[in-house]
């Protein structure tokens, strides 16, 4: 199951439930829309239950503050996106950083070596930068810059983390980006709108571009950028690759990536070595 408020738009139920049927399982994935003033007896109906499932906005961060064991990844992070139940009570878990590190794997695929030399630019300073930034970190990122309207939230998330970051303002984004080696979305821009977090024309030619926005078709963005034939990827393999580990820790076994991809008619994107 997945619980949000409103839940009625979220993909995982169309993609947990291919994956559930190629492994042969009968459990159901449903949503379950639950309003913020119903999360505490939700949460305790689902312990005593022993279900298990997804937490999605604008639930996660509470989640995590009322679910008293974490992982320490969930703790990290300070949000549960997974949960299930062990001896009576949820057990929260944080499986978006698994589908940003994939991603970002996917898009630069060096080592920490490499990792510990390139900058990075993240765009957004709410919850999923919270994920990126832990992906970066267990990546051997050390050089990242955040980009946010509000400086005081970025530099506040960095030290929640206490995860090192240039904080810059929204203004000198051009500046920012100048020689970044990796350039992230975690904001809404371009979800509902065609607004690009920065042009396309002030990124490095070489550099990857991660979108953390889906939208139907690509977002305008990650077009653009491949259009100017940079490695660019928007937020579905984060999204599929999030739900491959929940399976993982709910079945422990492989979950099955390509059920999944085929489930939304689309395909995990493939570089050229270079
Ligand atoms: P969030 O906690 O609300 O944080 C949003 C961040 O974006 C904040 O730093 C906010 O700045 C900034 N922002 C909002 N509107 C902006 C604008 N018009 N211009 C510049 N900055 C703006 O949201 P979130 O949970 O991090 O999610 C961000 C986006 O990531 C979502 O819209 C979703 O599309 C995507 N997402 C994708 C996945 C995936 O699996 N692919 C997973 C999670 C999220 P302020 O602090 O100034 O408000």
């Amino acid at each position: 199951m997945i619980l949000g408020h409103p839940v009625a738009h979220s993909l995982s139920p169309v993609f947990q439930g291919a994956a559930l049927q190629r492994a042969g399982m009968s459990t159901s994935y449903v949503r379950e829309d639950v309003a913020p003033e119903r999360l505490v007896e939700t949460l305790a109906r689902l312990a005593s239950e022993g279900a298990g499932g997804n937490i999605t906005l604008p639930h996660k961060e509470a989640a995590a503050a009322l679910i008293t064991r974490c992982t320490p990844v969930a703790r990290d992070v300070g949000a549960v996106n997974t949960f299930w139940a062990e001896d009576g009570a949820l057990v929260g878990h944080n499986t978006d950083v698994d589908g940003a590190t994939a991603t970002i794997r996917a898009l630069l695929p060096g080592g920490p070596d490499d990792a510990q030399q390139q900058p990075v630019v993240l765009f957004g300073a709410g919850g999923s930068a919270a994920a990126v930034m832990v992906a970066l970190r267990d990546l051997g990122y050390r050089k990242i810059t955040l980009v946010t309207r509000t400086m005081a939230r970025a530099q506040a998330l960095s030290v929640r983390l206490a995860i090192p970051a240039t904080v810059m303002a929204s203004e000198s984004r051009d500046e920012a980006v100048a020689d970044a080696a990796l350039v992230v979305n975690a904001t809404p821009l371009g979800l509902h709108d065609n607004a690009f977090p920065v042009a396309v024309a002030s990124l490095p030619a070489r550099c990857a571009v991660f979108d953390l926005v889906y939208r139907p078709g690509l977002t305008p963005w990650i077009a653009a950028c491949r259009l100017a034939g940079m490695r660019a990827e928007d937020g579905l393999r984060m999204l599929i690759e999030q739900g491959a580990a929940a399976f993982e820790a709910w079945f422990d076994v492989p979950a099955p990536r390509e059920a999944m991809w085929q489930s939304l008619d689309a395909a995990p994107p493939a570089y050229d070595q270079r």
